[in-house]
Formats: C-alpha cells, sequence, structure tokens
C-alpha cells in the first residue's frame, strides 16, 4: 500500500512451509499432467497460463506443502555434522514446487480471481501459516542453523549474508526461546489472531453503520448529478430511504471537498471521526488496546523493550529511535506549512463572509476553492497529452534505456492469464536476455484495487532462473478502438510501478531469499526513485505528447501542471505523519504498561509529538488504522516517509551529478538496485550516496523549503 492511492507488494515472502499430518487426498490428485509438476519450459520459465487450470492450484499447493515438510524433515535429520551446504543450501532450495504454485497463484488472486480461487485460497491459507510456524519453531532445524552462524565457515559474501539473514528469521519468529516460553508466544500469537480478526469484523461494520443518511437531497448541494445518483442507489441497496453516503477508510472524506452545506460537511466528519467509538459491535477500543498490550508482551519474550523494537530491527532504519528522529525533523517544516496554508483557507472563507473558524471537515472544500484559484489546472485539458502506449514506450521504456542501456521487444507468444495481459521481453545493454516483464493495466471486476508489482519467477544465479515481473494497475479501460489517455497520477503509477520492477529485474544474487526479502522501509525507494524521470524534460517531451497531433504538451500547462504538485502538501504531510506517530507511539509502549484507554492515549501521544494542528487531524484514527492493527504496518507505517526520504535524496544526488546519464545509471544499478537483500541497507546505501541521506530532499520536494 502506498499513501500515493496506489497498493504496491513486493515479492518479498519467505516462500516457505511445511508438516501437515497425512498426504491430504487432494495432493494425491497431483501427478505429471499436473502445469505446475516440473519447472516450466517456456522462455524465462514463464508460466504456462495456457494449460494452468483453476483446479490445479489446491493439488499442487497441497504436494508443494508435503514435499518442502519432507525436505525440511531431512535436513533436519541429516546425521552428518552441520555445514553451509547440507543445511543452510539445502534449506534455500527446498520448496521449489510450493514456490513455483505460490508465485503464480498469488498473481492470479490478486489480479484476475474468482469465488474457485478464492475458496482455494481460503482454505489453504491457515495451512500455509502453520507449515512455516513448523519450520520456523521446528528445534533440529534450528540447532543446525545455530551451529553454522556460530562457525561462520562460510566462504564468500552472499553466503554469509544468507547465514545471517536465515538465522534472523528464525530467532525474529522465536526460534531460540526457551519451551515454556515458546508455548507462551503460540499463545500470544493465538490471541493475537483472534483480535486481529475482530477488529476486521468490528471495522467493517463499522465503516457502513458509519455511513450518512439523508432524505433531504438539498443537504447534498454540490455533489454532480451522478454522485447524487449513486447515493440514491446506496441507500437503497441497504434498505434506507433517501440517500446513503458511504465512509472511506481515512478520516477525510472525498464528498467533503464538493459539499457546500457545512452541517451536513460536520455531519459525515464525525460519522467519520467517531465511527469505531459508539459502543457495541462497531467500538474498536478494547480491541486495539488488547493487541498493544499484547504485542508488547510477545516482543519481551526474546528480550525486546517494545514491539517497535523488535519489528524494526531487521528494517533499515534498525532502531524506533532512528524512525523517530526522521518523524520529527519533519513535524516543524510540516506543520508550519499545514499553518499558511490554513491561513489562506481561513482568508477565504473571510472573504466570503463566513462568520467561522477553520474546521477538518472545511479543509478540503476550501483548499480545492484556492486550488482553482491559484492554479487554473483541468485534468481534461493534459490527458489527451498522455496516451498509455506512448507513456509506456516513449517514456518508461525510454527513461529506463537512457538510464541503463536495456531495451524491450514485445512477445504475443507467451501465454498470459487475461487478454488484457501484454508481455515484452528485456534485454540487458551488453545484448544478453535479462527478464521478462509483464503489464496489466486496466480495471476490472476480477482485480483487486490500487496497484503493485511481483514476480512469478525471482532471479538465482543458484537456481539458474532470471526474472520474470509483472506490473498490475487500475485505469480505465477504454472502449475498443479508442485510445487510453491516462491521468497525469497514472503516468506516475505506471514509472512508480516499473521502478519496483527494475528492482526486481536487477537483482544479480547467488540465492532467491537474497533477491527478494527487501524491507518495508526500503522498497518503495527504488519505485518512488523512478517517478522523478517522469518530469525530467527529455522524458517528458519524448512521450507527452498529443494522441492525435503528436505535438508536445505546451508550454503553459507543463508548468501550470508543476506548480499545482506543491499544493496542500503541508496538510498532506501533516496528516501521514501524525498517523504514523500514532503507530510508533502505540507500539512504543513496554510489556509492563496498563492496558491502554485509547482517546486518552492518542491525545497524549499527539501533545507529546507536537502534532495538535485541530483542522489537520490524523489520516487514521487509533480506532481505525487498519494499517497497523490488521494490514501488517504495525510499527511500519513510518517506511512511507523512510522510502520517500531516500528516493528524494537520491534524485538529488543525479541532479548534483549530471542527471539523466548512463553513467549515473549504471552506478546506481551496480551498487544498489542490483543488489536484492544480498547486503545490509544503510552501509549498501550510504556506500553508493557517499554519505548519509538527509531529508532536503524531501522538504523541497514536498515544496516546504525553497528549491535551491
Ligand atoms: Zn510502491
Amino acid at each position: 500500500m502506498s499513501e500515493r492511492g496506489t497498493l504496491h507488494i513486493k515479492a518479498v515472502v519467505w516462500v516457505i512451509a511445511a508438516a501437515c499430518a497425512a498426504m491430504p487426498a487432494a495432493a494425491q490428485q497431483f501427478g505429471p499432467d499436473n502445469p505446475f509438476y516440473v519447472a516450466s519450459t517456456l522462455p524465462f520459465q514463464a508460466p504456462p497460463f495456457d494449460k494452468i487450470k483453476d483446479t490445479d492450484y489446491q493439488p499442487a499447493i497441497e504436494a508443494g506443502i508435503a514435499q518442502q515438510r519432507q525436505e525440511i524433515e531431512a535436513i533436519a535429520n541429516n546425521p552428518a555434522a552441520p555445514d553451509f551446504a547440507n543445511t543452510i543450501l539445502a534449506y534455500e532450495k527446498s520448496g521449489q514446487l510450493l514456490r513455483r504454485v505460490r508465485t503464480v497463484f498469488n498473481g492470479v488472486t490478486q489480479a484476475d480471481t474468482n469465488p474457485a480461487l478464492q475458496a482455494v485460497d481460503k482454505a489453504e491459507a491457515p495451512k500455509l501459516s502453520a507449515a512455516e510456524d513448523a519450520i520456523v519453531l521446528n528445534p533440529k532445524l534450528f540447532a543446525r542453523v545455530q551451529a553454522i552462524h556460530g562457525k561462520r565457515e562460510h566462504v564468500d559474501a552472499q553466503q554469509k549474508r544468507l547465514v545471517e539473514v536465515t538465522y534472523d528469521h528464525f530467532v525474529h519468529a522465536g526460534a531460540n526461546l526457551a519451551e515454556a516460553d515458546k508455548t507462551r508466544l503460540k499463545e500470544i500469537n493465538g490471541q493475537i489472531s483472534v483480535l486481529t480478526n475482530a477488529f476486521k469484523d468490528r471495522l467493517l461494520a463499522a465503516t457502513k453503520a458509519g455511513g450518512f443518511v439523508t432524505t433531504d437531497r438539498a443537504s447534498l448541494a454540490g455533489l454532480t448529478d451522478g454522485q447524487i445518483a449513486a447515493a440514491a442507489q446506496a441507500a437503497k441497496r441497504s434498505g434506507q430511504p433517501g440517500y446513503l453516503i458511504q465512509l472511506q477508510n481515512t478520516t477525510q472524506q472525498p464528498v467533503l471537498q464538493m459539499l457546500t452545506d457545512r452541517d451536513t460537511r460536520k455531519a459525515i466528519f464525525e460519522n467519520s471521526w467517531n465511527r469505531t467509538e459508539r459502543g457495541g459491535d462497531t467500538d474498536t477500543r478494547d480491541t486495539i488496546a488488547q493487541i498493544a498490550k499484547l504485542r508488547a508482551e510477545r516482543a519481551k519474550l526474546p528480550g525486546f523493550p517494545s514491539f517497535a523494537a523488535w519489528k524494526i530491527e531487521d528494517q533499515m532504519a534498525k532502531t524506533p529511535d532512528a524512525a523517530l528522529k526522521l518523524m520529527d525533523a519533519l513535524v516543524g517544516p510540516a506543520t508550519a506549512k499545514a499553518t499558511g496554508e490554513a491561513k489562506d483557507i481561513q482568508s477565504l472563507i473571510d472573504s466570503q463572509g463566513g462568520g467561522f473558524k477553520l474546521a477538518a471537515y472545511d479543509w478540503e472544500f476550501y483548499a480545492d476553492q484556492v486550488r482553482k484559484a491559484k492554479y487554473d489546472l483541468d485534468e481534461a485539458q493534459v490527458r489527451p497529452y498522455f496516451e498509455l502506449n506512448t507513456v509506456l514506450k516513449d517514456g518508461v521504456f525510454y527513461a529506463a534505456t537512457l538510464l541503463y542501456g536495456i531495451t524491450f521487444k514485445e512477445r504475443t507468444d507467451i501465454p498470459v492469464y487475461n487478454p488484457d495481459v501484454r508481455v515484452f521481453e528485456v534485454t540487458d545493454a551488453d545484448g544478453k536476455p535479462l527478464a521478462l516483464f509483464y503489464c496489466d493495466y486496466f480495471k476490472r471486476d476480477s482485480k483487486g484495487g490500487g496497484a503493485w508489482t511481483s514476480s512469478f519467477v525471482s532471479a538465482s544465479k543458484l537456481m539458474g532462473t532470471k526474472p520474470v515481473v509483472y506490473n498490475v494497475a487500475n485505469f480505465q479501460k477504454p472502449a475498443p478502438g479508442e485510445p487510453a489517455l491516462i491521468s497525469e497520477g497514472d503516468v506516475r503509477t505506471m514509472f512508480h510501478e516499473f521502478g519496483h520492477a527494475l528492482h526486481a529485474m536487477f537483482a544479480s544474487v547467488d540465492y532467491p531469499d537474497l533477491s527478494g526479502n527487501i524491507p518495508r522501509d526500503f522498497v518503495e525507494m527504488p519505485s518512488q526513485f523512478n517517478e522523478h524521470w517522469r518530469d525530467d524534460p527529455q522524458v517528458f517531451a519524448h512521450y507527452a505528447r498529443h494522441y492525435k497531433t503528436g505535438a508536445p504538451m505546451p508550454a503553459e500547462l507543463v508548468a501550470k501542471m508543476h506548480r499545482a504538485e506543491g499544493f496542500n502538501q503541508g496538510y498532506a504531510l501533516t496528516e501521514e505523519l501524525t498517523a504514523a506517530e500514532l503507530d510508533m507511539q502505540w507500539h512504543l509502549l513496554p510489556a509492563d504498561a496498563p492496558v491502554q484507554s485509547p482517546d486518552a492515549f492518542e491525545a497524549a501521544a499527539l501533545k507529546k509529538t507536537k502534532l495538535t494542528l485541530d483542522a489537520v487531524p490524523p489520516r487514521y484514527r487509533s480506532t481505525y488504522f487498519q494499517h497497523i492493527w490488521s494490514g501488517g504496518y504495525s510499527a511500519g507505517y513510518y517506511a512511507y516517509l523512510w522510502s520517500e526520504m531516500l528516493d528524494d535524496d537520491a534524485y538529488g544526488w543525479f541532479t548534483q551529478h549530471g542527471g539523466l546519464t548512463r553513467a549515473n545509471g549504471d552506478r546506481f544499478r551496480a551498487m544498489v538496485l542490483s543488489k536484492g537483500s544480498s547486503e545490509d541497507f544503510e552501509p549498501m546505501y550510504e556506500k553508493w550516496r557517499d554519505g548519509k541521506p538527509t531529508i532536503d530532499g524531501l522538504l523541497q520536494e514536498r515544496g516546504l523549503v525553497e528549491s535551491k
């Protein structure tokens, strides 16, 4: 997930599993006619989508789990003394069938799902997670890993790193706890999983119940006829009279930008703000307080002072203090800018004789008027200059060719999972094959929301595999025969996702587990970094051409577009920071702290971090902050800001060293993008950058300081 409205998932999962009691029925049906039975014989081991049926996944997953369980047992019970080859390498090579089927299954269930695939997902998810627990908590296996970690007999740097990463993964999961603590850990994990599910259910119910219902059409003034019709439909579907405005997951609601009736804005905002604090089955306060308490206790078992310390240990930041230092440094500039924006809005309210003080629910409504007055930018003016195919070939690919020398050729002979998907073969600067790249840009009902990147096949010298990488997005599909004219945001998404793709395609590592496994606070760096090239004058002029005439975008329109980018950034950064600080404060609680009262805790946390602008509430309030209670971003929401600091810092380095050149691109590829996770991220980045990253670039990009 990104805070720019897109979802990003990298192939960073530890694809490992094992241990189920007996060979399940489905696995017995697994045989040579299953397309996952052997590695694909297509170029780059591309998945044989022309042969894969929905019914092939479940038997292949179950057989994969069983196969890996046997492989893990063989490693754990090997009578020979543990060494790199018979333990770490054997472990690395295990689970190939499971990896093969899971990468394809994950890709298809996200981008082109159906009820049959969803049923398989639901049935297999708990088996996969139990299988993974059985591996990391296998005492015999861990004893071997530990012995090798202690001896460090391995020879080269990547082997050393692989041992470190493997050992840390086991320890992080609780492998070296005493038996009593392991038992307690499993108990806590079970309790947290129950509470997490309760949180999800309550939040879903709260979001539904929090919708704003009215029979007074006049109170919805400002919405378009289409939006009002949709609200009437929504009310009808839920069996209510009149109109229903449903809640989005954020504090601010998109309709607040348009609603002219201040009372309606206030009512909708309050519904949003209090959605999970009304008692009964939609109240999450007790649930999150208990989750926070249990997480702190879980972190204490292996000796960490807080859950945040446990969680951040294997990230680039390494400690909560490092993440806090970044956030604290941003608070002053962000709130100063937001305060200035609030003044502009208050002046506008006063000039219209409003006679009230700006509140959070007024912000978007008046900010939109300020935006129109100041920048006068109409999106319909720019779309004709952004034709998807031209943006892809003459923008996204072109920039990559200039920077890294790689070239692209479309292949229509590789099978795909949906007719919208296109495949390109990527050739390296030296003429050798580098990767396959799939793109699947159009929205459809079978696809999840947002945009993301992942891999069907990861780069690994050990396995002799080259990357097969894909980008997925949700752009509006044009009518047949019409050009796909996309928005400025869509262009940004294409460059963003392709940045993830480049990171995966350039990975030049021996072991599969060192090509993915990118920490959350680093993974968005290559993608956000790649976004910068869309505005590079040479690249922009090459792709932003009128779809009919081929004429370049007029200079005044380009200038207008760039001016509008800095708008409202004080607000945007402050609401993001506020959410990030809340996340961190919750997860800094020590295990012996009492169960908290969420409202009091939230108020104190915001006061402590100096984020107290009434008109700028947190992007998510504690009680509906899905990312941190059920979305995997616990003590990790700071990662968006951390990655942003890095990508702007990296772009600053390029600017200072001649910008878009092959020499700069090749150096960045060699020292950063090709490394996967084969080196510690902080020294890796600092070696390339020749120093520590600073927040200067971020402040400039956000327009919080004057550009140099
Ligand atoms: Zn991303």
